[in-house]
């Protein structure tokens, strides 16, 4: 896998892979970014340890009590972040995570909340956002690229 799951035009290595290795994300996007890339690749572990405190043991329950659906997240798409920089100790990322079930293209738009805990960022909780998926999917054109990275036009892959 040269170029990252982020979809942030870089290669992994140089984009989320560091991060998902344990050293520390810069700002609030960057580990945005690096979660979701974690989920694309199946690295849960780094999900879990970029959770904040209070929220871990609730993801810990999550992952034991059921086998997540086989779910391949193809894409991301950041809509707007507020904060988060390496100035800031609180940050909001809302974003669209676009995945595949049942060979079809879906939408997770979230508005996500980090923070600081002892200096690094981590994920607090996130409000979704159920209303929009359909218009976000509806503002792509027939003749986009699609938003999977396939390079094929939108209505020749996922948009068909
Ligand atoms: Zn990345
Ligand atoms: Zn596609």
């Amino acid at each position: 896998m040269a170029q990252c799951p982020c979809n942030s035009g870089s290669d992994f290595a140089h984009c989320c892979q560091p991060y998902i290795d344990g050293n520390p994300a810069p700002t609030a996007l960057a580990l945005m970014r690096s979660r979701f890339s974690a989920f694309a690749v199946g690295k849960l572990d780094h999900i879990e340890r970029t959770f904040a405190k209070a929220k871990r043991q609730d993801f810990t329950l999550l992952t034991s009590a059921e086998t997540p659906a086989p779910v391949e997240w193809v894409s991301l798409k950041i809509l707007n972040t507020e904060s988060g920089g390496e100035e800031d100790d609180t940050g909001v990322v809302e974003f669209a995570a676009l995945y595949k079930k049942d060979n079809k293209l879906q939408v997770h738009m979230e508005r996500s909340n980090f923070c600081r805990e002892d200096g690094e960022w981590v994920y607090v909780d996130g409000e979704v956002r159920a209303d929009d998926p359909g218009s976000f999917l509806g503002k792509v054109g027939r003749n986009d690229l699609c938003l999977c990275r396939s390079g094929k036009k939108y209505k020749k892959c996922c948009g068909v």
